[in-house]
């Protein structure tokens, strides 16, 4: 839909674009297309589209996919979508937080940027084989991000351990009605096998504590998130100690936005040694 329809289609309903549901409609076909195209959908696909508001790139999907989910939270949206699409596609009202999300095996979604980080591992955990999600620019530039980069962050980390992401193409705020205030960025996902064995719940809380201090030394960061990676407290001096001993010699000293995944596991798996040998 171009800029003029999806204004007359919002006036007929007597919807206002609502800012908190992250409300911004593309109005560039020729980027929905792009979109679409991305997503290199057959007829055998199952595909679910998250936040279709008025569906102006559920268009472009019907008859390229063998099923249709759209997932959408707003009433206005739903009225909508009911009378544009009725019989096409299947319909779930409501928040893509707290349903439970139909097996697909494609997405191709405009998402609500405020819940990108949430839905993007409520996806990852549910499995899918490809995603092409546009998220806020920043938000992708983080996903993405290679260790020692500014954008380097607990984020990149988890991404890295649930998929293979890439930016595809930066979307200027224009291509939207409203125009949000920042840039967009179409992002691919193609989920993967972990890239190494580790304890997930220990990886990551692991992960949480150093980089709540990213621009320290795994020392000193692991000094100061002691309890979220070892799980406990001991006095300083035994805290100390700990640290100097169970982490690997070679990445003391490193900041911890230098450290690739797979150290980061080195030293999760460190740390399950330590455990054990502090508590004889
Ligand atoms: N895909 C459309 C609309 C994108 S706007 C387009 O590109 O034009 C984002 C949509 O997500 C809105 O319709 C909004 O109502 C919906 N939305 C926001 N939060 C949601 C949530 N938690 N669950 C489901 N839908 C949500």
């Amino acid at each position: 839909m171009k800029l003029q329809e999806v204004k007359l289609l919002l006036k007929k309903y007597g919807v206002r674009p609502k800012h908190k549901l992250g409300q911004n409609f593309l109005v560039s076909e020729d980027i929905i297309r792009r979109q679409v195209e991305h997503a290199e959908l057959s007829k055998r696909d199952v595909v679910l589209e998250i936040g279709a508001g008025i569906g102006t790139l559920t268009e472009f999907l019907i008859d390229r996919a063998k099923k249709i989910y759209v997932i959408e939270k707003d009433k206005g949206m739903l009225r909508i979508l009911n009378d544009r699409f009725d019989g096409a596609i299947e319909i779930i009202p409501g928040d893509v937080l707290e349903i439970e999300l139909p097996d697909f095996d494609k997405t191709v979604s405009n998402i609500p940027y405020a819940i990108s980080s949430p839905l993007t591992f409520k996806l990852l955990k549910h499995g899918f084989k490809k995603a092409i999600l546009t998220y806020q620019k920043e938000f992708a530039d983080r996903l993405v991000a290679a260790p020692g980069t500014k954008d380097y962050s607990r984020l990149s980390v988890a991404a890295y351990y649930y998929a293979d992401a890439r930016i595809l193409e930066t979307l200027p705020p224009e291509v939207f009605y409203p125009s949000p205030k920042v840039n967009s960025a179409i992002v691919e996902l193609i989920p993967k096998r972990p890239p190494f064995e580790v304890d997930e719940k220990k990886y990551f809380s692991v992960v949480a504590g150093l980089f709540s201090h990213r621009r320290k030394t795994l020392r000193n960061a692991a000094l100061d998130s002691f309890a979220a990676i070892f799980g406990r407290e001991y006095d300083k001096r035994e805290q100390r100690k700990i640290v100097e001993n169970s982490l690997p010699k070679e990445f003391l000293e490193k900041r911890v936005f230098r450290l690739t995944p797979e150290e980061l596991a080195e030293i999760t798996k460190r740390l399950r040694i330590s455990f054990i040998n502090t508590q004889k």
